[in-house]
């Protein structure tokens, strides 16, 4: 139980190897994660090689969605995209799966990665009824079957409620819920004309979570799914929802992240992120992307890797990735790498302005100075693509390349250049 020894200050075997990860010490860590700022999404029955702590002043961390789909149940390519987003960086993985092979995907992921692993469990719950036969008993077992499996954290749209349901069909929302979970607590709610289980069992889903140590990741079901819809009303009365729950969590000893939007302008990211971080006393924040266009379908690995630079270096401390197949259809194994590798990105410039990360950097920069390609590639984020860029396009001198050859800029200046110091 990561906060409560916290608490204690004890340094649990997984305090002690994040510390050493993140450059700081165990005793920062330990008041971090009690105070509720950091959390390490690890559920008691899991080993996880190398746990990652995520939150205030910790290195950013980037989430990779994998799963089948009713139409695609192919769990092997589902596993082997989890490895190729692993093998990329990323830091923790969601099995967010549909269709009859859902339990089996998550079976075999749990089994084959040593990485957190987080899943929406109101996916399988909606899966096996129909939503005039499903039940808030239905729900909680199904959250204490993926506990029980080992899940790490999960998602729970727990802050959608008949009043912010009310609120949505006050505004003109373009684009209503765009959440998956939402969308089906949504459905759930006004079918039965009761209120969201999540939010009136999580008392109960607090026990599940405490007993398992498994991490809540509290959903943003409103969160906005277009420019037009960012910052709204359903949007912010969801938040201060979450935020209840937050402090619930907190003084249970559940460990808890927020997420957030979603479709948001760029001069609007800064805002989302400290009113998340106030009301949720400074609980990790989980966001989706953000979006910061509507117009790019196929690039939006771009988009959100320009909106997720923006939030971690305003205090984002967990990045969901977004691939070129989003909003168009299942990425494959090349979409989920390029979403992985856009979002490190974004996550490792936004270290850098917020001053953890430098020395890579440098390092790079020494390299190129001395034309060390090797080192160069040793540096990069992706080692493979610029190894398979220098091989497709040589140059006659290898100590440069062939952009500008023998008129390298690097070489001249080397030669001709006599720096004093
Ligand atoms: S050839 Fe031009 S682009 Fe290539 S390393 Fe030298 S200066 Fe840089």
């Amino acid at each position: 139980m990561q906060i409560k020894n916290a608490k204690k200050g004890k340094t649990t075997k997984e305090i002690k190897q994040i510390a050493k990860q993140e450059n700081i010490t165990t005793k920062e860590l330990k008041r971090k994660i009690a105070k509720g700022q950091v959390v390490i999404p690890k559920n008691i029955k899991r080993e996880i090689k190398k746990p990652t702590g995520i939150g205030k002043g910790l290195t950013t961390k980037v989430n990779a969605n994998i799963g089948t789909s009713p139409d695609y149940q192919n769990i092997e390519n589902e596993i082997k995209k989890a490895e190729t987003a692993i093998n990329a960086g990323a830091d923790t993985i969601m099995d967010l799966s549909l269709g009859k092979n859902m339990q089996k995907t998550l079976k075999q992921l749990i089994k084959k990665t040593e990485t957190p692993i987080g899943t929406v469990p109101l996916y399988r719950a909606f899966h096996k009824k129909p939503i005039p036969e499903i039940t808030s008993n239905h729900i909680l077992q199904t959250i204490e079957n993926h506990a029980e499996m080992g899940v790490d954290f999960i998602t729970i749209h727990s802050g959608i409620t008949q009043e912010v349901l009310q609120k949505l069909n006050k505004t003109n929302r373009t684009m209503d819920i765009v959440s998956r979970g939402g969308s089906l607590i949504s459905a759930w709610i006004t079918h039965h004309q009761q209120e969201n289980p999540l939010h009136k069992e999580f008392d109960k889903i607090l026990e599940i979570a405490s007993q398992y140590d498994m991490t809540l990741s509290l959903g943003d079901g409103m969160r906005p799914g277009c420019i037009n819809d960012a910052t709204d009303k359903p949007q912010l009365t969801e938040l201060q929802t979450l935020s209840k729950q937050v402090e619930k969590c907190q003084e249970n000893n559940v460990q808890v992240m927020v997420e957030g939007p979603g479709h948001i302008p760029m001069n609007e990211i800064k805002f989302n992120i400290e009113i998340q971080k106030k009301l949720c006393n400074q609980a990790p924040f989980y966001v989706l992307g953000p979006l910061v266009t509507d117009i790019a379908p196929g690039y939006d690995h771009i988009t959100g890797a320009i909106g997720g630079a923006i939030a971690a270096w305003h205090g984002a401390d967990h990045l969901c990735y977004v691939t070129p197949a989003e909003h168009l259809c299942l990425p494959n194994k090349q979409d989920v790498k390029e979403g992985v590798i856009a979002s490190k990105i974004a996550g490792h410039a936004a270290d850098i302005a917020n001053g953890i990360k430098k020395q890579k950097d440098k390092e790079m920069a020494d390299a190129r100075k001395n034309l060390n390609w090797e080192k160069q590639i040793e540096q990069a984020i992706d080692p493979q693509k610029p190894t398979q860029l220098r091989k497709q396009r040589p140059t006659e001198d290898p100590e440069t390349c062939s952009m500008c050859s023998d008129k390298c800029a690097i070489k001249t200046t080397e030669k001709y250049l006599k720096k004093t110091k």
